[in-house]
């Protein structure tokens, strides 16, 4: 069983229940999972505090930035267990696991290690009447708790995101893995514990959301603030919960990401590019693009040689290294998404390719897989247009002008990032200027410099997180004024 881990050590549930933890690609159960419950929260919320209130924040900043860069040494020297645990919680195909998830789970610690230390600091003179004058300096301090709530598509990579610029700046945390992945953020517990990090700095309580451990850490009176990646609803629902408290809060939320292809790119690279922002980890990455805009003179031609790709997608094991893309998360999710393909259905769309449910033999003919999609011929208005799917799929419409790609583009209540693909740099730039979305890609996708910040506008979320943007999230800042 999945126990939480609480002050340094693994405990069961206050209340003696569990949920099965499955793995999608199969339909069977892994193990069964302590659900957490305000009590457990509470227990939490108390050792962290205590960690927070002596050995963490006695610590010299350099010793406790050696420990962060021992958990990277550790998440790395246990690669294959983490790796094994995120493709059976998730489904993800070993490729994509193994290049992206582990590899960027070890690099947030040592990332935010090296950029702690290197951190500068202000100071302004001002001048006064008697001619002396004043320095003010500005120092920075931790929050104290910090309650952690990381979604299911990303497990340890969205975790450790959050988990190591929190502690990098001297906060303790509480963590609220997605119930459909517990098992990574528990081995990163035996980590913290293996590194010699203190007691009750790391602790994790399993459970769901809504009126259960979630909800208790989003309005535990003792947790400063709230780090959430997940759905917009969830978003709101969070932000409600931390208004009594005036908690400070990060929030990386959904999005309907467009990608613009215009007739001067290359279209090899934007055949490929789009493919991989449609497709990759099964349409589960919200950076995704699910609204594709191709200029007409090249729109045959770009959706039949997407259509290719998709066809030529191997979908199946994600033990299998020939394996490309995985199933959904879930049973649930995959009824959505198959709810989705429906919808369009019934507004008109046709299919280009996919649409349903692939054939598998064996153990994976219960997993939670659908086909990789294309659609063409919905309206804006369209729900497949308009909202969020998360899955394989991108609708693809034709354009005429810039003008009227950019007004499309920005038509939506999203603006988590947008990708433009075009050979005229004058263009490129135009058109990023004018998204209404926290990133843009020009002629790439996914490409990330974790000193950059990272964040949505409109419903895609509130503030910026990435090298010291994190950090300024993760601390107060205070101004000490001197008059000479
Ligand atoms: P979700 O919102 O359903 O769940 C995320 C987490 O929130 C889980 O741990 C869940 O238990 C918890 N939760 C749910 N309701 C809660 C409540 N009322 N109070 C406290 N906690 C609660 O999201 P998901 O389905 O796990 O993830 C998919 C979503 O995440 C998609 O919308 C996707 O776009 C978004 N996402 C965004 C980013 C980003 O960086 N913007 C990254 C990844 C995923």
């Amino acid at each position: 069983m999945l126990k939480h881990f609480i002050d340094g050590q693994f405990n069961p549930s206050s209340s003696e229940e569990t949920f099965p933890n499955v793995d999608p690609a199969t339909g069977k159960q892994i193990s069964k999972v302590a659900e957490g419950t305000p009590e457990d929260i509470d227990r939490a919320v108390q050792a962290a505090r205590r960690a927070f209130d002596g050995e963490w924040s006695a610590m010299t900043q350099g010793r406790r930035l050696d420990l962060l860069q021992r958990v990277a040494h550790g998440i790395r020297a246990r690669f294959d267990e983490f790796l094994e645990a995120e493709m059976r919680d998730t489904g993800k195909p070993r490729a994509f696991a193994s290049r992206i998830d582990i590899p960027r789970g070890a690099a947030n610690f040592e990332f935010f290690a090296t950029i702690a230390r290197a951190l500068e600091e202000s100071a302004y003179q001002t001048e006064t009447r008697d001619g002396l004058g004043a320095v003010n300096y500005v120092t920075r301090q931790p929050l104290g708790v910090v309650g952690v709530i990381s979604p299911w598509n990303l497990p340890l990579l969205l975790l450790t995101w959050k988990v190591a610029p929190a502690l990098a700046a001297g906060n303790c945390v509480v963590v609220k893995p997605s119930e459909e992945t517990p098992t990574t953020a528990t081995l990163l517990a035996e980590v913290f514990k293996d590194a010699g990090v203190p007691d009750g700095v790391y602790n994790v309580v399993h459970g769901h959301g809504p009126d259960a451990a979630g909800e208790a850490l989003t309005r535990h009176p003792d947790v400063s603030a709230i780090t959430f990646t997940g759905e917009t609803r969830t978003g709101t629902a969070i932000m409600e919960a931390c208004a009594p408290h005036i908690k400070n809060v990060s929030f990386e939320l959904g999005g309907k990401n467009p990608a613009i292809i215009f007739a001067d790119a290359d279209l090899e690279k934007a055949v490929a590019g789009t493919a991989r922002s449609t497709f990759s980890n099964t349409g589960q990455v919200c950076l995704c693009s699910e609204r594709v805009y191709v200029q007409r003179p090249i729109f045959d031609e770009f959706v039949e040689a997407l259509a290719e790709r998709a066809e030529a997608l191997t979908v199946g094991d994600p033990f299998d290294d020939a394996t490309e893309m995985g199933p959904l998360i879930s049973r649930e999710h995959q009824q959505k998404v198959l709810a989705a393909f429906e919808s369009a259905r019934d507004d008109g769309a046709t299919f280009v390719t996919g649409g349903g449910v692939p054939e598998l033999k064996g153990s994976f003919a219960e997993g939670c897989f659908v086909e990789p999609t294309i659609l063409t011929g919905l309206d804006e208005d369209a729900s497949a247009v308009k909202d969020e799917i998360f899955g394989p799929v991108c609708h693809i419409r034709p354009f005429d002008s810039e003008e009227e790609v950019v007004e499309l583009a920005n038509d939506t209540r999203y603006g988590l990032c947008a990708a433009v693909w075009t050979e005229n740099l004058s263009r490129a730039h135009r058109v990023a200027h004018q998204m209404e979305a926290g990133l843009v890609w020009i002629n790439s996708w996914f490409l990330r410099d974790l000193r950059t910040p990272f964040g949505g506008v409109k419903l895609s979320g509130i503030g910026r997180e990435g090298g010291r943007y994190s950090l300024d999230f993760y601390s107060e800042t205070k101004t000490i004024c001197v008059k000479l």
